[in-house]
């Protein structure tokens, strides 16, 4: 049995729709795959309508954390779509855009800037707005002469004086609303050191305390020393380990299937879960 426990779609970042994406899995071989697009279950009904036999299909999200500062992944197996407290979680982060844009005008204000949410949103086109938009207005508005020069300590680069935070919640809080609503918690790629400082092993053992219920060992983004000793870390906390592919379908260059997680551990999982049930293809369209 073949188990992939994370993939995206085109509902977040990924190349593939839903569709072909459950096609490809069924054709690469998989018996189970999930769909974790970043804070988001757009996509899955779509993956059940086009699921072919023979693949059963896993619901779920990869949700955006962050620790101390660190930005981290949790994915979410198996929970109710519509419990309205992680739903609500769950858009806050996604449609979070906007009121951040909003958030550095009234910053910049402060700082005695005249810029406003209309020169803003004006500049956006209609688009969805970002930083950009806010550092051409400063352009704009002669405070800077070009848009990296808005991008330092002095306006909006990381930490400078008008930058605002993206929303990412709290991962004590995600393991609280994905249990809430019948899931299953693990925290993906822990030690994926590519993409920046990662939590420590303390703060897993937190997280493990505070109930999350796995992590993600077999990742592409981790060496074979570091999937030893997460291992043994899992070991020590009593956590599953799971193992994917973390498929972006062209975004990047791992395939299907190329990790995979034990089918002693996604029993584990589905027993855990009482938000939804795996989904068995009937062979869809
Ligand atoms: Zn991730
Ligand atoms: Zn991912």
């Amino acid at each position: 049995m073949r188990i992939d426990l994370h993939t995206h779609s085109t509902a977040s970042d990924g190349t593939d729709a839903p569709a072909q994406l459950v096609r490809k899995a069924a054709a690469a071989g998989l018996d189970v795959v999930a769909l974790t697009d970043h804070d988001t279950t757009r996509g899955h009904a779509e993956a059940v309508a086009a699921l072919p036999e023979g693949l059963t299909l896993v619901t779920g999200a990869e949700l955006s954390c962050r620790l101390d500062g660190v930005s981290m992944h949790m994915l979410a197996y198996l929970f109710d779509p519509e419990e309205p407290a992680l739903l609500a979680e769950r858009e806050l982060v996604r449609d979070d855009r906007v009121p951040r844009a909003r958030a550095m005008v009234a910053k910049l204000n402060e700082l005695g800037v005249p810029v406003t949410w209309e020169q803003v949103a004006r500049i956006a086109g209609g688009g969805s707005v970002g930083r950009p938009h806010v550092a051409s207005a400063l352009v704009e508005l002669g405070v800077v002469p070009t848009v990296n020069d808005a991008f330092t300590q002095d306006w909006l680069a990381d930490g400078g004086r008008a930058h605002v935070e993206k929303h990412e919640t709290d991962p004590f809080e995600a393991i609280r609303l994905i249990k809430g609503a019948g899931g299953v918690a693990v925290f993906a790629h822990p030690a994926a050191v590519k993409r920046g400082r990662t939590v420590s092993e303390a703060a897993i053992a937190d997280l493990a305390a505070a109930g999350l219920d796995g992590i993600e060992v077999d990742h592409m983004d981790h060496d074979a020393d570091t999937r030893t000793r997460l291992r043994g870390t899992a070991r020590e906390l009593g956590l599953l380990v799971t193992g994917s592919s973390d498929y972006h379908g062209s975004r990047k260059t791992c395939v299907l299937g190329e990790y995979t997680t034990d089918p002693e551990v996604y029993g584990e999982i589905t027993r855990r879960a009482f938000g939804a049930f795996p989904v068995p293809g009937a062979g869809g369209a």
